[in-house]
């Protein structure tokens, strides 16, 4: 690159304020990611960078293959790796950021503050076995799923670009080496205060509380006993954010406590999947062998997680011992009530209902268990149910469906809204099209095989619109064709 390009080059837009990095250094590993030999973007995300108040100009060829592999620190970044515990399939066990580097924090022209973090990045003091590195399919996996979840208007990290490294990593096969610059709100664990905790250092466990409730929940830190209110918001968002999942039909796969962020985003796209035909005991991820993290075990994990966050926060909620256990349990019990809240409002909506009446969640579940008996597909029945049913479908000749539906019409005339106005605002909470796995496959065979991005960019098109009908040719909307095994996921590691 000669001298007179690089003075032209575009000012990114970068301004960083590490806030993490100014926290106890036991929190984190200082270090930089690993150069890699040949990188080379293959997917950038140009309306979160601009955002983020980043110009996409200033990324283009090398420059952009340079930062988003980790080969060139942007200005001010402080690159680090945090550490963090986490209880993975109930285990508890020391982790931290074992292939990833937290760049640091870009405050948005909006003011806000999100991490910026390299997944893919090289080994760090918390690789373990690992290699630090990622595969090309699993971070344009990752990619797809998160910003179909930000269409779907689902709090998540984000997926800002996707490099190849030019050098293989070794799984099973040979494979194309990645790095995914991923985006989040922040990316405090629970297994960051599992950490914290563990080290028995109430003033370290102390800052980070007082931290995390500046950077997320800031009218807290007023509060009569603000860690008695965090442990209370958090809570809070885990059982929203955990009622959208179920709402949409995902299953995340791996709710191990290192993945949970307090910050209520969902985090960690692994073995995650959505699911076609309803089957409240699907599980995708071919390491949960006992359906722990099965669709329907989803609130209970996370209150499960709570629990374990909560445990951390004892010595901050009251000194005395036995009354912080009480006052953090009865916290914590309050989970399912919350839940149920957030869930069943939710089905209210995708099922237009606009006021309430006592026997909803049984007209709710009704209709749920006639789909789970009738295979009948998750997405596609709502959207059906908004246009009025159409008559060929096995779902809507069985006279357990025709009971439910006349259950159901007689209580939407006991609401003011029209068929019309109820079909519409259905239609605004239910999508047509979710990244259905058959298609997600599609799309990362093109990319990874034959270096053909198209099919992966046309689906994310589809995606980033997702209460619109596709066009009805384009077959986005529509389930896979029998499968001959069940579809199985990775964690991609
Ligand atoms: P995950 O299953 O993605 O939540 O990862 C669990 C832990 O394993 C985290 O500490 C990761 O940083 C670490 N890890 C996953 N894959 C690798 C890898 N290829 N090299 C090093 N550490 C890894
Ligand atoms: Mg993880």
């Amino acid at each position: 690159m000669t001298h007179g390009s690089r003075r032209n080059r575009p000012v990114a837009g970068w301004k960083f304020d590490n806030s993490y990095a100014r926290l106890p250094e036991v929190l984190f590993v200082r270090l930089y990611p690993v150069p890699v030999p040949a990188p080379k973007v293959v997917v950038f995300n140009t309306p979160l960078a601009r955002f983020l108040g980043l110009n996409p100009d200033a990324f283009e060829g090398d420059e952009g293959a340079a930062v988003f592999s980790g080969n060139r620190i942007p200005e001010g970044a402080e690159p680090l790796a945090q550490a963090y515990a986490g209880h993975q399939f109930g285990a508890f066990t020391m982790l931290g950021d074992g292939r990833a580097i937290l760049l640091g924090e870009q405050v948005t022209p909006l003011g806000e503050r999100y991490d910026i973090q390299l997944k893919g990045s090289g080994r760090t003091p918390f690789s373990r076995r690992g290699d630090g590195r990622a595969a090309l399919g699993p971070m344009l996996r990752e990619y797809i799923i998160s910003e179909a979840l930000h269409a779907l208007g689902i709090p998540t990290t984000r997926s800002l670009a996707v490099a190849v490294t030019g050098e293989p990593v070794f799984r099973e096969t040979a494979l194309q080496g990645a790095v995914l610059t991923r985006t989040a709100a922040s990316h405090i664990r629970v297994g960051t205060f599992e950490y914290a905790a563990m080290r028995g250092k109430p003033e370290e466990l102390r800052n980070l509380a007082d931290y995390t409730i500046r950077r997320h929940f800031p009218e807290l830190a007023a509060a009569g006993n603000p860690y008695l209110g965090l442990l209370g918001a958090v809570m809070e968002r885990q059982a929203s954010l955990v009622a959208r999942w179920l709402q949409v039909g995902f299953i995340h796969g791996v709710m191990n406590t290192d993945n949970m962020a307090l910050s209520g985003e969902t985090i960690d796209y692994g073995p995650c999947a959505f699911m076609d035909a309803y089957d409240p005991g699907t599980v995708f991820s071919s390491i949960d062998l006992h359906g722990r993290y099965a669709y329907e075990r989803q609130p209970q994990i996370a209150h499960w997680n709570l629990a374990r966050f909560a445990e951390t926060l004892l010595p901050l909620i009251n000194p005395n011992p036995p009354e912080a256990v009480a006052m953090a349990t009865s916290a914590v019990s309050g989970f399912a009530d919350a839940f149920r809240r957030h869930w069943l409002a939710g089905m209210r909506a995708k099922l237009g209902l606009v006021n309430q009446e006592a026997d909803d969640r049984s007209l709710v579940e009704e209709l749920l268990d006639c789909m789970h008996r009738h295979k009948a597909d998750f997405t596609n029945t709502f959207r059906d149910l908004a246009s009025g049913p159409p008559l060929e479908a096995s779902l809507f000749q069985s006279p357990d469906f025709k009971h439910w539906f006349e259950r159901w019409q007689a209580r939407l005339k006991r609401q003011p809204e029209t068929r019309e106005e109820v079909g519409r605002r259905m239609n605004a909470c239910n999508p047509a099209v979710i990244p259905r796995n058959h298609r997600v496959e599609e799309a990362l065979a093109a990319a990874v095989e034959r270096a053909d991005y198209s099919v992966m960019e046309k689906l994310l098109g589809v995606l980033s619109r997702p209460y619109q009908e596709p066009p009805e040719e384009s077959g986005y909307h529509l389930p896979p064709p029998p499968l001959v095994q069940p579809y199985r996921t990775f964690c991609g590691t």
